[in-house]
This record gives structure tokens, sequence and C-alpha cells, in this order.
């Protein structure tokens, strides 16, 4: 597959450099990567690039990746996002057998490194706020200042860490730092915290620890204990590297060490990918959840209607670069469209129904059409639908002035019924304040599929279902969650300002009896000239819910040059 990277021989830089190491030889020609997710919230699409990533290089070249929960902060994380975050991989269509690891399996191998580093005199305890600290740090031109307790004693830094642990201080009264170089060009280098105290309890080791480590100790470590040898991460993490490798360093010889690889970040326009941002927006009850069909979280993915596959072949298509880019949405809605055209049944539903009388049809007669579940898919079947005297139309199917090239119904004009019979419009009904009620129209007993005027031309098809026999329906109409077109890069405005207020509209809408009887979780219908549509959680039988996924075309291009 040729990426965006434009990559020869098919491979994206991460896999080349991947593939260069196996054919070295290095780590006995092991390929191990993980997916280190922090549970603290729900994955997003962005995360969904890390996984394709992390879980796709191993397949391709007989590997294995390790799930890795970073759970190195107990006060933001939880079991709920643990659930969430196995379910999304799954369902993505990633598998990590039984290499389901935490980094707080780590914890104790951790703290045994942190004391070798004290009595290496490579680490000490600081007694100083992290203000202090931070302003010591200097600027990338200026050298930090060392800590008045850089010297400590080994013996006195190893019975302060141990005492910290045993919770003998108050959390941000000490911390343990690397003892490395304040004046270093890498700010990483200037003696990095390790460890911190934290008093809450974690949803793994509950009150064991007093003493938590920071991601930069964490991270090459555990990587190390659990035998990974590709540590594919964003590049952000470019300035870690080296402390990553000083770190991997302390632990590492020449039959195995881990290697940092950084690709870019997703973004995606008119939507947030911090975890942060998002937590606010369910939190305040700006969304309904995190799995709010609007939020670029994977379970809001699912909840709307995308699949996995759309969500892969998006990611494959935008590739993996070294540089940071703003992807449109529009090109993850055109693969979610592709996906959806080729799966979707094929029915009908009315947004805005009309009623119209077939004045020369029998009453109480009923007839059965045929209908295509899908042509795209050869051997999908037909499904049935009731035909009658009255049926609804879309209310903008119809206009009683008509422009020029209106080819839809009008007084005076003809249309075909989508697998039924051409009716033309005799009557428009109104009430007492000239709102349009209803549609007189007469049919054309002879242009049923089969019969001989079934092939009779006229301009227009339109969608419509049977009023005695159609189904009352609501559907959730979701458009994009931000109305601007890159919110993070807003500095002076909230993110809440800027959230689209039209984001959803609820309608009332009327479905064929097909759709309420077929309305498992997960059915994916294409309401015909309307959009993509799936049952909602919250729908059941008699109060029927459906979310669009998405509509047949990319209207928001066109609005917004218009607006
Ligand atoms: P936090 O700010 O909480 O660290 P995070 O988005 O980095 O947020 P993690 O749970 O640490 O969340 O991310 C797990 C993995 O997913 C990391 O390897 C990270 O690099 C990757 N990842 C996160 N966001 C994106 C993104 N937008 N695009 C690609 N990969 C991402
Ligand atoms: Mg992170």
């Amino acid at each position: 597959m040729e990426t965006e990277s434009g990559e020869s021989r098919g491979l994206n830089f991460v896999e080349q450099e991947v593939l260069a190491d196996l054919r070295a030889g290095k780590n006995g020609g092991r390929l191990n990567t993980r997916f280190p997710p922090e549970p603290n919230g729900y994955l997003h699409i962005g995360h969904a690039k890390a996984i394709c990533m992390d879980f796709g290089v191993a397949e391709k070249f007989g590997g294995t990746c390790n799930l890795r929960f970073d759970d190195t902060n107990p006060v933001k994380e939880d079991v709920e996002y643990v659930d969430s975050i196995r379910e999304d991989i799954h369902w993505l269509g990633f598998d990590w057998g039984d290499r389901e690891y935490y980094a707080s399996d780590y914890f104790p191998q951790l703290f045994d490194l942190a004391c070798r580093l004290i009595k290496e005199g490579k680490a000490y305890v600081d007694d100083q706020s992290s203000e202090q600290i931070a302003a010591q740090k200097g600027t990338p031109t200026v050298p930090g200042t060392e800590s008045p307790f850089r010297n400590r004693t080994p013996e006195e830094n190893l019975d302060l860490f141990m005492r910290m642990n045993a919770g003998e201080f108050e959390e941000g009264s000490r911390v343990l730092r690397a003892k490395i170089d304040m004046a270093s060009d890498n700010m990483h280098f200037r003696d990095p915290i390790m460890y911190r105290i934290i008093k809450h309890p974690h949803h793994r080791t509950g009150t064991t620890w007093k003493v938590y480590p920071m991601y930069d100790f964490a991270h090459g470590q555990s990587d190390y204990f659990e035998g990974v040898t590709h540590s594919i991460c964003t590049l952000e993490f470019v300035p870690h590297r080296p402390l990553y490798d000083y770190f991997v360093d302390q632990l590492a010889d020449e039959t195995y060490r881990p290697r940092q690889i950084e690709f870019n970040r997703l973004n995606i326009t008119y939507t947030v990918m911090s975890k942060r941002k998002l937590l606010a927006l369910v939190r305040e009850g700006l969304v309904a959840g995190w799995d709010d069909p609007r939020m670029p979280t994977i379970s809001g993915m699912r909840r709307r209607g995308y699949t996995p596959r759309s969500i892969r072949r998006f990611i494959d298509t935008i590739g993996y670069t070294k540089y940071e880019a703003l992807n449109s949405v529009s090109l993850l809605e055109h693969a979610v469209r592709d996906d959806l055209n080729a799966i979707a049944t094929r029915v009908m539903g009315v947004i805005n129904p009309l009623k119209v009388v077939i004045t020369n049809y029998p009453e109480g007669k009923v007839e059965t059409v045929s209908m295509e579940n899908n042509p795209e898919e050869p051997g999908s079947g037909t499904h049935d639908m009731p035909f009658s005297r009255e049926i609804f139309i879309e209310r903008d199917d119809f206009m009683e002035n008509p422009p020029k090239k209106f080819f839809r119904l009008a007084p005076g004009s003809e249309v075909r019924l989508k697998g039924a019979y051409i009716i033309k419009c005799e009557d428009v009904v109104k009430d007492a304040d000239g709102n349009i009620t209803e549609l007189h129209c007469s049919y054309d007993p002879d242009t049923l599929s089969g019969l001989p005027g079934a092939s009779r031309k006229v301009k227009g098809t339109l969608h419509w279902v049977s009023a005695a026999h159609a189904v009352d329906a609501e559907v959730r109409l979701y458009d994009r969650l931000f109305d601007v077109e890159n919110p993070a890069a807003e500095p002076d405005r909230d993110f809440r300002d800027m959230l689209n207020p039209d984001s959803l509209v609820v309608k009332q809408i009327k479905v064929e009896p097909f759709v309420a009887d077929n309305a498992a979780p997960g059915t994916k219908f294409q309401f015909q000239r309307i959009g993509y549509f799936t049952p909602d959680y919250d729908s059941a039988p008699g109060h029927l819910v459906f979310n669009r996924t998405i509509g047949l075309r990319d209207t928001w291009e066109k609005e917004q040059k218009k607006g």
C-alpha cells in the first residue's frame, strides 16, 4: 500500500526500521511491540492510529503486541476505562492474547531499580516543592540550578525514599530525582523526577504504594521488563528518547534492548483529541457520555454506526509520517460511506412526512412490492414492502411552485414511487393557515414492475412508506461536534464556546415495517436518499431510535462555502 509518506516497497518508515532491525538480527530476531494506554479515559480515533501501528507492525512481521495499561497515576485512573479500552481494541479487530500487562505489575521492580540508582549515587530525594524545582529548570539556553538537596548521601536518600513510601511525608513534600545533568542541552536530563508521593488508592495495588513512578522512569523500564523490542509512540516523545535510552542503559545489555520510534499523532478537523477536554465534555454534560455518537471516541463511533474496517482503512489512507498534520474528517467520513455503501441494507424512511392520498387506488387494498436489499452486494436478496392508498413522502420532495429543474413532485407532474407505481399530483390540500396538509394524487396502474408500463420513464423517483403500515421512529441526526476547523489552534477561546449548537437534531420519522422488524443492535441501514442509519442503544421495540451515521454525500463542504 502506498502511504502519504510515499515510502517505497509498500512499507511505512516505522515498518522499514523494524524490518532493518529484524534483518540485522537485533534482540535475537524477536519483534514485540506494545500499546500502552493510560486508563484515564476512553480511547479515541487517535489511539486507533497507534493501535493499528502497534498491532499492525507485529502482525506484518510475525511478532506480538502487548496491551500494557500505563497505570502510574491512581488519581486519574479507573477500571471503567480499563474495560472500555479492552472492548475497543477487540472491536477494532486486534487481539493481545494473554499478553495483558500493567505498569503497576512492575512497581516492585521499578522500586528496586530506584533503590539501586540511589545506592549508585544516581538518584536523590529533593525536599523542594514542584514550583521550586520548576523554577530551577532553566531554559533551553540557560542551564538549570542544582538543588540544595542534590548531594545527600546514598544512605540518607535511601532512608528518605523508604519513608516516602511508608507514608511518612505529605504529597508534594518530596520527590525522587535522577541525578544527571542540570546543564544538559536536553531539558529532560536536568534531574528529572522519577517518583512522587500519591496517597490515593490505586485501582489494582490498593494502598501498597505511596510513591508512584513518573512516565519517563516507568515506560522504558516496563518495556524492558516485558521484553518489548520496539516501543512505538508519537512525536512529542522525541525529546524524551535520550532519557528513555539513559534509563534503559541502567538495565540492558548487548543481547536485548527496547528502542523507541516516533510517528505523527492523528489530529482531525472539527473535533478535539485531548483526553482532558473530552473528559470535561463528559463531566459537564455537554455530551451524553464517552460514547456519545458525536465524540471522536472509538465507542462513540461504534455507537454512531462506523465500522472498524472503515476506521482501519482511513488510518491506512493517511499513513504514518514524521511531521504533524491535521487531517480532514471528510476523509474518515468518506471511508465510512464507502464501507456502508457496500454492506448497508437499503430501506425507506421518511424524515419529514407529507401524506399523499392516491385517490384512484382502491380503499383497503394492500399490495406487496419487492425491494432489493443491496444492489452493491450480489445475493443479498429482497424484502417486501406494503403499498396502499395512503402513503408518506418527503415534504421536500414536493413544491407547489417549482423552479425549472425540479424533477420531483409538483402540481400536475409525475414521479415514480421507488419500487412501485408512477403517481401524478392532482390536488394540493391546505389548512386554514395555508399550510399543505396532504396531496391528492392519481396512480398509473400499468407501471408496477412486471407490467407493460413498468419501463415508462419519468424524471424523478421518490422514497415513500405506506401510511397505515409505517412505524414511528426517532432519529438522531448528528453533525460535527465543533464548528471550528481546529479548536486546538484557538488558544484564546474556551473549547466549550466552539461547540456546534446544531450537532444533534432529533426528529420523529416514519419507517417501513421491515426496519422495525430488523432493528437489532449493529444493523446497518441505508435510508434511501437520506443516509446511513443504525439502531441506537436506546432503541427498543415500541420506541425505535436510530442514529444517523452519516449522510449519503459530503454536504458539509458545500454548506460551509454557502454559509
Ligand atoms: P495523555 O495526555 O493522557 O497521556 P494520550 O492521548 O497520550 O493522553 P495515552 O493513553 O497515553 O493517551 O496514549 C496511549 C498511546 O496512544 C500512546 O502511545 C500515544 O502516543 C498514542 N496516542 C495518543 N493520542 C494519539 C493520537 N492523537 N494519534 C496517534 N497516537 C496517539
Ligand atoms: Mg500519553
